[in-house]
């Protein structure tokens, strides 16, 4: 009698044993469901942080213009030079986008022809 007891107890613990493997094995998956889902959130959060900064740029110009009593008129074209150089379109094609490096016709003619 006390021998059965003993095997119920162990086919018991062996229930719970795959039971706990199984919900290892979800949060297992639940982890890296998570871990893919922190680097996707990470690079929105980047390219959005940029997107951000070109249109506070944009944005504060007109402002910073204003709240000076002596409006700088070449200061707006400036900015952009300044965001082209920093290596973003500034033209109407691309606005915003990164150069990767190169240089942009429709960026030096928009510049050029703002800046006299
Ligand atoms: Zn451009």
């Amino acid at each position: 009698m006390k021998e059965k007891n003993f095997l119920d107890r162990v086919m018991e613990f062996e229930q719970h044993l795959q039971y706990m493997q199984e919900q290892f094995t979800l949060m297992i998956h639940d982890v890296a469901k998570m871990t893919e889902e922190n680097h996707t959130l990470r690079l929105e959060n980047e390219h959005l942080r940029e997107r951000l900064n070109v249109l506070d740029e944009k944005l504060e110009s007109p402002t910073k213009v204003k709240e000076r009593a002596t409006a700088d008129v070449g200061e707006g074209v400036d900015n952009l030079a300044r965001i082209y150089n920093e290596g973003y379109h500034v033209c109407n094609v691309h606005y915003g986008s990164s150069r990767k490096g190169e240089d942009c016709l429709f960026c030096l003619s928009f510049l050029s022809k703002h800046h006299s």
